[in-house]
């Protein structure tokens, strides 16, 4: 069912084969259906600073720290990098009206999807860009059993945010495991180019309006377009990726 993927991941990487350990898990948009209201709160928040900007483009920018976005914005709108001071006053502002808005779902299927991997006896490790407490705070209400406490690699926790590969190989180090016992999942672009130059055995979701071709060009290993969908393949997707080897690199 997923040989074919399987074999072209492990021949881009050069592994012998993936024996999944750790699951690097995406929050925003992958745990929680919430990636409409930050797009909603940046494009608030950005146009009252009078830059302008579509709500679309935030999605694009999903995974990214919030210092890396506002700065991207002040490049394009001033030709210049914003101040400490300007991207923590408008990072908060921005988290004042994210947190105005109702509280997001749990994205559907992700508890059922994070249930398997621990039933499997595949650790968990959460890998977020977002410094937000209000939902990192929540997860263990929301996801019972499912991310210890020392398990989190969050905005606070990295240098370079995704898509440079830091978080992923930070929460790689966190669950004592290597790039090719790894899989992470997640739901945007960066995040999948990420894992993938981390070494992980990225498994996207397009849970958003991002097209499908994105996630094949950042670097995804299999693409769903649903968590359940995903929830749902995964005890298949662990069994093939224990059985199956790189072709090129047999030893007879
Ligand atoms: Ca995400």
């Amino acid at each position: 069912m997923f040989e074919q993927e399987i074999t072209a991941f492990l021949r881009r990487h050069h592994y012998r084969g993936v024996a999944p350990a750790a699951a690097l898990v995406d929050m925003d948009g992958t745990l929680y259906d919430s990636m409409p209201l930050h797009a909603s709160a940046w494009q608030r928040m950005v146009s009252e600073i009078g830059i302008p900007c579509t709500r679309e483009e935030f999605f694009l920018y999903e995974g990214r720290t919030g210092a890396s976005t506002i700065n991207l914005l002040f490049r394009r709108a001033y030709d210049r990098d914003a101040s400490p001071d300007e991207i923590e006053e408008l990072y908060r502002r921005k988290t004042i009206y994210f947190n105005e808005y109702p509280k997001p779902p749990r994205m559907e299927g992700a508890l059922e999807l994070m249930t398997t991997l621990r039933e499997a006896g595949i650790r968990r490790v959460l890998v977020t860009g977002s410094g937000q407490h209000s939902l990192i705070d929540r997860l263990g209400a929301d996801f019972p059993g499912i991310f210890a406490p020392d398990m989190m690699i969050t905005a606070r926790d990295v240098t370079h945010g995704k898509p440079h590969p830091e978080p992923f190989i930070k929460a790689m180090q966190r669950a004592g495991v290597s790039p090719s016992a790894s899989i992470a999942i997640e739901n945007a672009p960066l995040g999948v180019e990420s894992a993938d130059r981390a070494g992980a055995f990225t498994v996207a979701v397009t849970t958003g309006p991002i097209p499908r071709n994105e996630f094949v060009k950042a670097g995804a290993a299999v693409i769903f377009d649903s968590m359940p969908e995903a929830a749902e393949a995964m005890p298949r997707l662990l069994f093939e990726l224990l059985t199956t080897t790189n072709p090129d690199l047999i030893t007879p």
